[in-house]
């Protein structure tokens, strides 16, 4: 279309910053035409808010994050717990404590992944940097290449999570409050036990017994509730070593004899000395074990026996705690390791609190384990568990230790699901 000069036209001016006409020289030249033409601006957050879809996710309480390739935040919606550090750049305000975070995830999956998915429950804003705290469940999907490679919803559930935050700090205050006193209670215990060894009388020793095994069994029930807090907050800690299984048992082993020959159960323990070591948080599995050496004495009958093992099953040790008790019928097996749970029997006939096999579960599968029950009513029951060959998880476990240190040194502390290590 011919063009008068001097006269208005509809035309497009060219971009003197085009690219092309830096290399071909007429940027200036342009440039003195038209005056130093603006490219197109990038868009703004307030300009972001003229698209409907940005309008449409500035509503929802549901945060939306975008990150690019290089984990840089490229959209954030007004939901989402963002803030600024000191180099002007935003990052996620999130207190991921016991779990990996978005950051770490992306680093584990990106090199080997075109695609991938994964979720976090329950975490919250980091109250250092947001002062009203929510509580998020996120999801973050992966894609490899794209622009925005890494989309992370912020599903709030403050409402749900908080009161129960409540609750749970305060069982934790109230269990922690507790244990102080127990602790110098059975101080005083053994050392009465120790100084009075031989010289007491008649019902004297036993009597002394009953109360060293009330203040053990004390002990153990404020640290599986203190556990269970924990666990729900995602704060339940388990550092994997090297360790054997009868090494363990051996900690807890005078403890559980008192138990038994108190309640008059006969315990017996063949852990065989020659099974492989086994990578093991040696105080939450001393625990379990205890835990099941407990139930086994409770839903049996006096002079039964009960009956520890432990064997090696392809990449795993499993233990077992068997006994001739009660028993329960099978479609009460399923709903054991459920928090509160507790069978019609038991409650009538036995206290408890139903929080035992939900820790033992949580703290099982935390190493990468799996924990079973095989019962028949009035006959008697067998719990076992498994636990990863250190063998076959050292390597990972060498590896994540560095992560560790880091993460140590941050500050937060380091917590992780080692469900992970396995495959
Ligand atoms: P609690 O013993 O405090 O009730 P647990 O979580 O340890 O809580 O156990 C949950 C339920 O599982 C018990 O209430 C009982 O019904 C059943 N149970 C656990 N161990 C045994 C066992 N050895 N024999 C029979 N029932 C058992």
């Amino acid at each position: 279309m011919s063009h008068k000069i001097g006269e208005l036209t509809t035309d497009t001016p060219p971009r003197p910053n085009d690219k092309r006409y830096e290399k071909t020289g007429f940027k200036t030249a342009l440039q003195a035409i038209y005056g130093d033409y603006q490219p197109e601006k990038k868009p703004t957050s307030t300009d972001n808010l003229k698209t409907p879809l940005v309008q449409g996710l500035n509503q929802t309480s549901t945060g939306v994050i975008i990150l690019d390739k290089n984990q840089k935040i490229i959209f954030a919606n007004s939901a989402a717990p963002i803030s600024r550090n000191s180099n002007g750049e935003d990052f996620l305000a999130l207190d991921f404590i016991n779990e990996p975070t978005i950051s770490d995830w992306l680093h584990e999956i990106s090199n080997e992944k075109i695609k991938a998915e994964r979720r976090w429950r329950r975490i919250s804003t980091n109250p250092d940097i947001i002062q009203n705290s929510r509580i998020f469940d996120v999801v973050a999907s992966f894609e490899k290449g794209t622009v925005a490679e890494t989309v992370i919803f912020l599903i709030d559930k403050s409402d749900n999570y908080l009161p129960e935050e409540e609750d749970l700090n305060f069982i934790s205050f109230a269990a922690h409050e507790l244990r102080g006193p127990i602790t110098v209670i059975r101080g005083y215990l053994d050392i009465i036990t120790e100084e009075f060894a031989g010289r007491l009388q008649g019902d004297e020793q036993q009597l002394l017994e009953r109360l060293t095994v009330s203040a053990n069994r004390l002990s153990s029930y404020v640290d599986n509730i203190l556990n269970v807090a924990r666990f729900d907050r995602h704060h339940l800690k388990v550092y994997l070593l090297e360790d054997t299984v009868s090494n363990i048992y051996a900690s807890i082993s005078d403890d559980m004899q008192l138990r038994a020959s108190t309640q008059h159960r006969l315990l017996s323990v063949n852990i065989p000395e020659d099974l492989p070591t086994v990578a093991a948080d040696h105080g939450s599995i001393g625990e379990v074990i205890g835990n099941l050496i407990d139930n086994a004495i409770k839903y049996s009958f006096e002079g039964g026996s009960v009956t520890v093992s432990a064997e090696k099953k392809g990449d795993f040790v499993e233990i077992s705690v068997a006994d001739n008790g009660i028993g329960m019928p099978a479609n009460v097996v399923n709903n054991l390791f459920h928090k509160f749970y507790r069978s019609h029997r038991s409650r009538e006939a036995v206290a408890g609190t139903g929080i035992g096999l939900y820790i033992c579960k949580a703290f099982v599968e935390s190493h990468g384990g799996s924990i079973t029950a095989r019962s028949r009513e009035n006959e008697g029951s067998v719990f076992s568990f498994t636990l990863p060959i250190y063998a076959t998880v050292k390597d990972k476990l060498l590896e994540d230790g560095q992560l560790n240190n880091q993460l140590i040194r941050k500050g937060g502390g380091w917590i992780k699901n080692h469900a992970m290590y396995k495959g």
